[in-house]
């Protein structure tokens, strides 16, 4: 092997010779442009490995696909929908779909992106993907919904399968949203194909501990960061922005372990109590109304003083690029813990690292969620099921043990948690990009 790679010319190719295509580019902003800043940080530590360093910045298949449906009121609506495989070296691609009205071709692209990152962080045998239609889910029945979903499903049947490409739940995507995927794909390959997405409901192949599997990582990893800070949990104030599967969960879990959750904002509102919210009460309040806004005993503040509340730790557990150059000089926080996938953008990532704030990365920090989809595979194919405690001891093992060997990287290269974590998976990525091989 090492004589045959030692031949093998790199694949990186003059820019001048094959620049990148205009949406791969650079400048362009957005999460795309964010996470190809993140893989330049990475490369000088790559060693003979940062020849293939070029795979990374290439998604590997992109499909744009029209979802056309009949809405309730006779009319036909079109939404545009993406899936787009990033990389799947090391397995199957992995990741979630996410309907949301801003979704863009560059997020979804950085979305699958660092699904491949963090698949290889947590060394879950699974590439990287992400799908998403452009679509204010909101707006739409239940059936509009389903019909949307069935149609935007066979339209990527030609690249998903249990063994191809395996979809999940993201913003605004559930346990029905996943069964009803899951029963298209069955109904158009003649089989009952429950691996062909993750997330689904129990009795449909779902696995226990999934829905909370976020969440519950965000605050495992955040233990094991504290511990190596000095922090304590018991009596730490946290801020949490969005309160849905994720922020929810993890606020949950700091509040028995006994922090104070002092700030909440999600998209109904930004609410703070200085003696600490009372966690499972907000958590009725957002089920039964939709979100933190009204809810009884708390001081409402400005959206934009969330960032300045006089916090331990804070939690973006909502969408990207919320933690920018405008806001970081402000944040008061001693740890960041990235819930959310992308929400700080490299520029403010600079000012973190300059002021001695502690960031856990999205790529390691919310890696809880593939975790236990990975788990929910396993036990599909097998057809055996795990109770939930086992599922939560080897998500916990799987966290810490991964979150260690980042640590010791950043701690030896001297480098932030995110290029530390980087460094881990892309080697591994590139690892067997390398002993695969160019075809033909
Ligand atoms: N959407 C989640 C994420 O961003 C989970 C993906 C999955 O379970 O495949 O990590």
């Amino acid at each position: 092997m090492s004589q045959a790679s030692a031949s093998i010319p790199a694949t990186s190719s003059p820019a001048a010779l094959h620049p990148l295509p205009s949406y791969l580019q650079e400048d362009k902003l957005g999460p795309w442009g964010n996470y190809l800043q993140q893989v330049d940080r990475v490369i000088p530590h790559l060693g003979s490995l940062a020849r293939w360093a070029e795979t990374l910045k290439r998604p590997k298949r992109i499909l744009i696909v029209d979802v056309p449906i009949h809405m309730d009121d006779g009319t036909v609506a079109h939404f545009e929908g993406y899936r787009v495989q990033h990389n799947v070296s090391r397995g199957p691609g992995k990741g979630g779909v996410r309907f949301h009205q801003d979704v863009t071709l560059s997020e979804v692209m950085a979305l699958s992106a660092w699904m491949s990152v963090k698949n290889a962080a947590v060394n879950v045998p699974y590439g990287g993907a992400k799908g998403g239609i452009r679509v204010d889910p909101k707006k739409l029945s239940r059936g509009e919904l389903e019909r949307m979903t069935r149609r935007y499903t066979s339209e990527i049947g030609i690249i998903i399968g249990p063994n191809k490409d395996i979809p999940a739940p993201d913003v605004n995507t559930n346990e029905q949203i996943m069964a009803w995927m899951m029963d298209t794909y069955s109904m158009n390959t003649g089989s009952t194909a429950t691996g062909v997405v993750t997330g689904k409901p129990i009795d449909l192949g779902g696995s226990l501990g999934r829905r909370e599997a976020t969440g519950r990582g965000v605050f495992t990893v955040g233990c094991e960061a504290a511990q190596h800070i000095g922090m304590e949990i018991s009596g730490a104030r946290v801020a949490v922005q969005g309160f849905g599967n994720v922020g929810g969960v993890a606020g949950k879990l700091f509040a028995a372990a006994g922090a104070r959750v002092v700030a909440v904002q999600d998209h109904g509102g930004t609410i703070y109590r200085e003696a600490g919210l009372d966690v499972p009460s907000l958590l009725r309040h957002v089920e039964e109304t939709g979100s933190v806004g009204g809810f009884p005993g708390a001081e409402v503040i400005a959206k934009d003083a969330f960032w300045d509340v006089d916090c331990d730790i804070l939690i973006p557990a909502a969408l990207e690029q919320q933690i920018t150059t405008a806001n970081a000089g402000r944040i008061k926080a001693r740890m960041i813990i990235e819930g959310a996938n992308g929400p700080t953008t490299p520029a403010a990532d600079d000012i973190l690292q300059e002021r001695n704030i502690l960031v856990l990365p999205d790529v390691i920090a919310n890696a809880g969620g593939v975790t236990v989809s990975y788990f929910e595979w396993v036990q599909d194919f097998s057809s055996f099921f795990w109770d939930e405690d086992e599922i939560n001891a080897r998500l916990v093992k799987i966290m810490k043990h991964a979150f260690a060997a980042v640590w010791g990287v950043s701690q030896d290269q001297k480098v932030s948690l995110r290029t530390a974590t980087f460094i881990v998976a892309c080697k591994r990525i590139l690892h067997t990009r390398e002993l695969r091989g160019l075809y033909p």
